[in-house]
């Protein structure tokens, strides 16, 4: 599942395409906006929140979300797309470039004074200009019992971090995944940790993964098997699915809270 950083990258590339310059062709291929025509619109800015994508006009707000398996691709005009078109939900064209949203989670038209309506109740965006480590804070420690490997998914608290980045996150700071926010020893470097961490990702790729996805293999620090666990229930009210719950670390640096 793409994190913040993906969206992040994939918003400075958009905006490389397609900022200051006018449609020649817009096609939203889901049935809601399927008669939206912003031919002949200028593309003012496209800006990233957290995992949410925005591509600006005067007026309006494309919002998407990639979700599992979205991505955008910028191709040249008449350049063979490189992804089954029958899976593209939104094309985007001017006089040199085609943008192709593949299947994206999310389409959505909003006037500009409405995208408060997507992202008013999410954290402090890891990425964005005014990141607020205080604030980010203040939310995480509202629920002092919950599991900071869950509560760092909550974009209610931070926006930005999926799965990959929480295993990393915990691991840095040798804090187990099942440890209770509020007994957490330094919870302000685990904030700025996490800020960092996001921050290398998105503006130092290709980053690499320390122990996300690498089960069984050694701990660079002590040389014991990376284990994983599943953490917290399926849960549809907490966003939270099976394949996001499988959740990283080293048993020996990061071991587990005392009950
Ligand atoms: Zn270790």
């Amino acid at each position: 599942m793409p994190e913040g950083d993906t969206v992040f990258r994939t918003a400075e590339r958009l905006r490389t395409a397609l900022a200051g310059k006018t449609l020649t062709r817009s096609d939203f291929r889901v049935p809601r906006y399927a008669t939206v025509d912003l031919v002949g619109d200028l593309i003012t800015e496209v800006g990233s929140y957290g995992k949410h994508l925005f591509i600006r006009t005067d007026q309006v707000s494309i919002h998407t979300h990639l979700k599992m398996e979205g991505q955008w691709r910028v191709f040249h005009c008449g350049q063979r797309w490189t992804k089954p078109p029958v899976t593209a939900r939104l094309v985007l064209a001017n006089d040199e470039v085609e943008a192709v949203g593949f299947a994206l989670g999310k389409v959505q038209v909003l006037r500009r004074a409405e995208e408060h309506t997507v992202i008013g109740h999410l954290g402090p965006d890891l990425l964005g200009p005014n990141w607020d480590a205080a604030e980010a804070l203040r939310r995480l420690t509202e629920y002092p019992r919950r599991p900071i490997g869950l509560a760092l998914l909550d974009q209610r608290n931070l926006a930005g971090i999926g799965n990959i980045y929480r295993s990393e996150i915990c691991f840095l700071r040798r804090v187990h995944p099942a440890t209770p926010v509020g007994d957490i020893d330094d919870l302000p470097a685990l904030v700025d940790e996490s800020h960092r961490v996001l921050g290398k990702a998105a503006h130092e790729p290709p980053w690499r993964p320390i122990v996300y996805s690498r089960t069984r293999r050694p701990c660079p620090r002590c040389g014991t098997a990376i284990t994983s666990q599943l953490l917290g229930e399926d849960d549809p009210a907490d966003r939270i699915t099976q394949r996001e719950r499988g959740i990283y670390f080293c048993p020996r640096c990061q071991p587990p809270p005392t009950p």
